[in-house]
């Protein structure tokens, strides 16, 4: 565990109350807290939500009054320090499933100011190593490990990332050992392969994806209480995306749709498109497993979870 150095907060106050309580909130994009109120786990956490260059196959479109700067591949863009450091005092624990700009990018700054301990892939970490994230903070996983840390565990998931581009996304871009920041938005964003997590955690088990695909076969025999699944309509390009994930994992009791929100708008931008478009999402999933509860979550609000989990 590490000691609260550097929290900013006297009362920490995303302390959702005693420990044991497990709640997660959601900071947009693939972004979670996860947290009993002592122990603080993140995942995919980016709050900077740049105007960046879209993801392949999809069209920019600037908020109504957004004058940010728009950045391009070549560009350094600089983490909004300001929006991290108003939502994150604390963490111990940064699991990062792949390595795109809008999961990596603020990660750096977050292991630095809070000392948490980095769990990702090899060009992850190669990320972190270029802003001097120190050796001992960093975890390295290629999926398959199945870890304890005391608390919890985390079980590494192979997975897949989303089939972008109606398909034809796929990369094989890496980061290379010793790069030096700062890191252009391309040097930031080689996917390096894509894990998901399963995390065990006070009775809970709570399995995350960052993105819109999966390896059924990993899944194979996981019972997690809550789902984060990615839910953004690029979902579509799999073949029977949420009755399969459904099936295989007996059914969650409750999911929370993850990456649907449009991350190139500031927090405060209206997400009216995006939750209409996750409507479809919903008639899925109680379309296959009517008994699975669905919450759309509201940016920074906690929700605890039910303490009765098996
Ligand atoms: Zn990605
Ligand atoms: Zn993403």
């Amino acid at each position: 565990m590490q000691p609260a150095l550097g929290a900013q907060s006297p009362q920490n106050p995303q302390a959702p109350g005693h420990s044991g309580t497990v709640s997660l909130e959601y900071m947009g994009a693939a972004g979670w807290r996860i947290t009993d109120g002592t122990t603080i786990i993140l995942i995919d956490p980016y709050l900077s939500r740049i105007i960046g260059p879209p993801p392949p196959g999809r069209v920019f479109t600037r908020a109504f009054g957004d004058t940010r700067t728009a950045y391009g591949w070549d560009d350094v863009a600089v983490p909004d320090e300001a929006a991290i450091d108003s939502h994150v005092q604390r963490a111990d624990f940064v699991l990062v499933t792949h390595t795109h700009y809008d999961h990596v990018m603020d990660v750096p700054h977050i292991a630095l100011k809070t000392k948490a301990t980095v769990i990702g892939t090899e060009n992850t970490e190669n990320v972190m190593r270029a802003y001097r994230v120190p050796e001992d903070q960093l975890i390295t996983v290629r999926g398959g490990e199945d870890y304890d840390f005391g608390g919890f565990t985390v079980k590494v998931i192979p997975s897949l990332h989303t089939a972008l581009d109606h398909k034809h996304y796929f990369s094989s871009a890496t980061a290379p050992a010793g790069m030096k920041a700062p890191l252009t938005l391309e040097q930031m964003h080689p996917e390096g392969g894509t894990i998901a997590f399963l995390i065990r955690f006070h009775r809970h088990q709570i399995l995350a994806f960052g993105g819109m695909n999966y390896i059924e076969r990993e899944l194979e025999g996981l019972r997690p209480n809550v789902v984060l699944v990615g839910a953004s309509p690029s979902r579509k390009e799999i073949y029977d995306y949420t009755g399969r994930l459904m099936r295989e994992l007996g059914f969650p009791p409750l999911v929370l749709p993850t990456h649907w929100d449009d991350f190139m708008v500031p927090y405060t931008a209206s997400q009216n498109d995006s939750v209409a478009a996750l409507q479809s999402f919903l008639r899925e999933v109680a379309a296959v497993s009517p008994k699975t509860k669905v919450i759309v979550p509201n940016y920074f609000e906690a929700i605890p979870l039910p303490t009765s989990a098996k």
